[in-house]
């Protein structure tokens, strides 16, 4: 049996079509369904659905052979002792600063002030942060981010922005941009030696049916 760990929602559908190319139909709607394990046209694979910051977790310990999560997943969370073999192109998006469209960050950087930020993604912002000298304090959330700037939480947020309509909905600026986000296939060390060939299929179907890669946003 070849278990694959992913989250509902962006991630479980992008992954569909890579799926599809190794041959393989996941049999029931996770949004339709209770089930956390779902069954696929492949008898010897299932799909067992986990929170996105959990698919490391699954694939590191070996709850699951393979997973699907985003970079900022990996980097934010731990991605030690698993294979990432491929950048699979979907769920892409940045990891941005934003402001609200009043806020004068750029002075504000300049002035060495002491800036509030509320994020998920604490260990990333904090580097980020020191990398450029500004001195923040950090304020862990774990969702609605966007609110944080505009009920006077935060000076700033730091969030995963892929069309900028969350932002412009909230009267709020990306004003820096962090890195590039992508999603990621990784892979349980152990499960590659001991189930080699089918995974490496797996794999090699993936890689051939990655998108391509798009031109950066402005
Ligand atoms: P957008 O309005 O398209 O810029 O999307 C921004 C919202 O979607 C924010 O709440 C982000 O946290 C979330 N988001 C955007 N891209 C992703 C992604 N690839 N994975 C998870 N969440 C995302």
């Amino acid at each position: 049996m070849i278990t694959l760990a992913l989250s509902k929602g962006r991630i479980f559908e992008e992954t569909m079509p890579l799926l599809a190319a190794a041959g393989i139909e996941v049999t029931e709607d996770p949004e339709k369904s209770r089930k956390l394990i779902l069954e696929t046209t492949r008898p010897d694979v299932r799909v067992v659905l986990v929170r996105a910051s959990d698919v490391p977790t699954y694939v590191q310990y070996g709850g699951a052979d393979l997973g699907v999560t985003g970079l900022d997943v990996l980097l934010e969370n731990g991605n030690q002792g698993m294979y990432q073999p491929l950048d699979l192109r979907i769920a892409a998006c940045r990891l941005s600063v934003a402001v609200r469209a009043d806020y004068d960050y750029a002075s504000a950087v300049r002035q060495g002030s002491r800036l509030r930020v509320a994020t998920k993604y604490v260990g990333l912002s904090r580097e980020f942060f020191a990398s450029k000298g500004v001195h923040v304090d950090l304020i862990k959330l774990y969702g609605s981010m966007e609110l944080a700037p505009l009920t006077g939480l935060a000076d700033a947020i730091v969030d995963l922005v892929s069309t900028g309509n969350t932002l412009k909905a909230n009267h709020l600026v990306e004003v820096e941009r962090i890195m590039d986000i992508s999603a990621r296939l990784v892979v349980n060390q152990a499960a590659l030696k001991l189930k080699r060939e089918p995974i490496r299929r797996i794999i090699d179907a993936f890689a051939s049916a990655i998108p391509p890669a798009k031109s950066p946003a402005p």
